[in-house]
């Protein structure tokens, strides 16, 4: 397993490392240090009758999909003048695995998927003895799947109003908090029409108007998968996804807001070319009687029926299987994050990049239209790697940050609109980098 370009350059080592522990909260001098750091001090001082002076507009974008050198590879003239005003990463690291739903949770929590509880797009839990699923209306309204605390729901806590034109976990209660406003997830409304619902809510007045907004951009990563990432046809989706954005800055500018408005663009995670000759069958590796399959693609997950994981995956081993390693959870790579939830399988398949872990059932058909992109291997690869940048008046301009992984996200987001993290597992160092001091 590679490890992961993970550093910021100049500042990783500028505080204690109590600092830079999983699950950091400011506390004690760390704490005084950090909001001075984060720019949060004027924030805690309050209004006469003890209103919070408002922050300026964040709005949180993703890209799903949008993998980091497209930035420079393809045609996004929008996108590019921001990252040249404000600050962008040259790669921004996912986590483990690099799909959606576990990508766009730990985005706006800071916690890895172990942690959230958000393990893959689809997943069984063995307390609930049901299965999570990106597309089953349960899944994404139910609070029961959902943990850690996500950017709209710490607003929405100390008082701020927030938006979510789609976003995992958007559409569910946390601790009886919702956004103020959200919309069902629906895959066919166009890019301009969730824009121009943004812009919808962001013309209601003062007071009801949100502070902190999300949105969400799909063409990219659908244009990844069928075509691949190098196909014009990807390039195609960058444009309008760039003009999309273009259309959101005129509706900023036309009502004022541009200028005092803050936007953090992000993808999920990135894409890799693959096809169906390059396919590892589990039928090969077990007995599919004895085992209950959770998942597939770039990283595979069984759960035993019969027998234990162990001697699953000693069994697996004794076949020194090609393109393939083969993990107990306990035992999957530490760097990956992924170990510490009952809803992660006992046993872990996760393939070389560019290859994936397929059933024989139903494959003479499923072959003919198998994907020419996907992503979830090792988030370390380059392929995995992911957009980031920030443009507005929280943010310094003209920098462009080192690799760092997607976890930090959150505190960020906070900083730049005054409020208190909730305890995740990102540190400050993003914030030390990417705020304007
Ligand atoms: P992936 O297979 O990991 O690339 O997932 C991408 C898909 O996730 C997109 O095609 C979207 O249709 C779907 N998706 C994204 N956000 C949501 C959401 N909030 N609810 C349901 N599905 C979503
Ligand atoms: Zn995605
Ligand atoms: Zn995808």
């Amino acid at each position: 397993m590679k490890s992961g370009p993970n550093h910021f350059s100049t500042i990783v080592h500028l505080l204690p490392a109590a600092t830079r522990r999983r699950g950091y909260r400011p506390r004690g001098l760390a704490a005084a240090l950090f909001l001075l750091l984060a720019g949060l001090l004027p924030a805690t001082a309050l209004e006469p009758g003890g209103i919070k002076p408002a922050p300026n507009p964040l709005i949180l974008i993703s890209i799903d999909g949008f993998r980091w050198d497209y930035l420079a590879r393809y045609a996004a003239p929008v996108l590019q003048q921001l990252a040249g005003q404000g600050v962008r990463a040259e790669r921004m690291n996912s986590v483990f695995p690099a799909k959606t739903f576990p990508n766009h949770y730990s985005l706006v929590t800071g916690l890895y998927p172990e942690h959230h509880g958000i393990v893959s797009n689809w997943f069984f839990d063995p307390a609930f003895g049901e299965t999570f699923g990106m597309s089953k209306p349960e899944s994404n309204t139910n609070p029961r799947w959902w943990g850690g605390e996500p950017i709209w729901i710490t607003a929405e806590k100390q008082g701020l109003r927030s938006a979510c034109f789609f976003w995992p976990g958007s559409e569910t209660t946390h601790q009886g908090f919702r956004p103020s406003f959200f919309k069902p997830f629906n895959g066919k409304l166009p890019s301009n029409d969730r824009v121009d619902g943004l812009l919808a809510w962001l013309d209601l007045p003062a007071g009801q108007r949100p502070q902190v907004s999300t949105l969400y951009f799909d063409i990219v990563d659908h244009a990844g998968h069928t075509f691949g990432p190098d196909a014009p046809e990807t390039q195609a989706a960058v444009a309008a996804v760039d003009a999309s954005i273009g259309r959101l800055l005129a509706g900023l500018t036309a009502r004022g807001i541009r200028e005092h408005t803050n936007l953090v663009i992000v993808a999920d995670h990135g894409m890799a070319d693959c096809g169906p000759d390059k396919v590892i069958f589990l039928e090969d590796l077990m007995d599919m009687n004895t085992v209950q399959v959770e998942s597939l693609g770039p990283n595979g997950g069984v759960r035993p029926k019969t027998g234990t994981a162990a001697e699953l995956v000693a069994s697996i081993r004794a076949k020194k299987p090609a393109h393939v390693q083969v993990y107990l959870r306990e035992e999957v790579p530490a760097n990956l994050h992924y170990r510490d939830n009952p809803r992660i399988p006992p046993v872990m398949l996760i393939a070389d990049e560019h290859w994936n872990i397929e059933s024989r059932v139903g494959w003479s058909f499923r072959s003919r239209t198998y994907s020419r992109g996907s992503h979830g291997w090792d988030p370390a690869t380059s392929d995995m790697g992911a957009l980031f940048l920030a443009q507005g008046p929280a943010f310094r301009q003209g920098v462009i940050l080192k690799a760092f992984d997607n976890i930090h996200v959150y505190n960020l987001l906070c900083a730049a609109l005054g409020l208190q993290p909730a305890p995740n597992d990102g540190d400050d160092r993003l914030v030390r980098a990417a705020l304007a001091k």
